[in-house]
């Protein structure tokens, strides 16, 4: 369970309405039970629940269960997709290592609201299930030109869709910061792609011989970076 105390033996954490809703009415848990907790800096932690009411709770931490670990300083950038593609991409974001989510908004957008809220809260819950201890932060929309126009350092890993058909193979790619970048529906603009490619940091890549659907084209981009780059 993600909370938002300081985490340390003998500390106590008070649960709000919804994690104690969760815990003793969908999980089942009372008194004496143990729960897993993190909260982005301190580790993970068993804790024993002391209280719990239909409202509140109260647990209180016994001993670290596991190290903070943070992801690789990788980012997701993707253009907006329909909000349960969306949802989708997010989670898997989360369960495949991405450090921050940005959502950017290309020429050929064709979702252009998101809620970051709903998108954030998705994002916890992954962390959650998959056992991270640190949540990504989901940002809010940007542009693409206005982001590449102040673009420093990060490197782009690009699956530029019309490099489809081309070897699927990531080798001699730098350690260090990066992003993954994946379009729209209607894919990249032939200006945006050129522009992408134009730039020092950008590598283009292809992700096979199909066109994939963009929720699936994010996981091969970063199961692919993981595989070439990651830890
Ligand atoms: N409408 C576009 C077309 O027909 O060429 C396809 C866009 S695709 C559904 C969405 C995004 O997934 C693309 O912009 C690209 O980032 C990525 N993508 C999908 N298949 C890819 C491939 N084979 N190689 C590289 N990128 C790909």
């Amino acid at each position: 369970l993600c909370v938002e105390h300081p985490l340390g033996e003998g500390q106590q954490v008070a649960l709000t309405r919804e994690q104690a809703h969760y815990l003793f009415g969908v999980m089942r848990l009372g008194p004496g039970d143990v729960v897993g907790l993190f909260n982005g800096c301190d580790g993970e932690w068993r804790a024993t629940v002391e209280d719990a009411g239909k409202r509140g709770g109260l647990l209180a931490c016994q001993a670290q269960s596991g190290p903070q670990v943070m992801p690789p300083d990788l980012w997701l950038m993707f253009a907006p997709v329909k909000k349960a593609q969306t949802q989708f991409i997010v989670e898997k974001a989360v369960e495949m290592g991405a450090r921050r989510i940005l959502p950017v908004l290309t020429a050929f957008t064709n979702s252009e609201r998101l809620r970051v809220d709903k998108q954030q809260a998705h994002a916890l819950e992954a962390a959650e299930q998959c056992g991270a201890t640190h949540v990504p932060e989901v940002a809010e929309p940007q542009r693409l030109d206005r982001l590449l126009a102040d673009w420093q350092g990060r490197r782009i890993l690009f699956a530029d869709e019309s490099a489809v058909g081309g070897a699927v193979s990531l080798s001699g790619l730098e350690p260090g910061p990066w992003a993954v970048l994946i379009g729209p529906e209607g894919g990249f603009s032939e200006a945006e792609r050129s522009r992408l490619r134009g730039m020092d940091c950008t590598t283009a890549i292809s992700l096979g011989p199909r066109i994939l659907r963009a929720e699936t084209a994010a996981v091969a981009a970063l199961t692919l970076w993981q595989q070439a780059v990651g830890d």
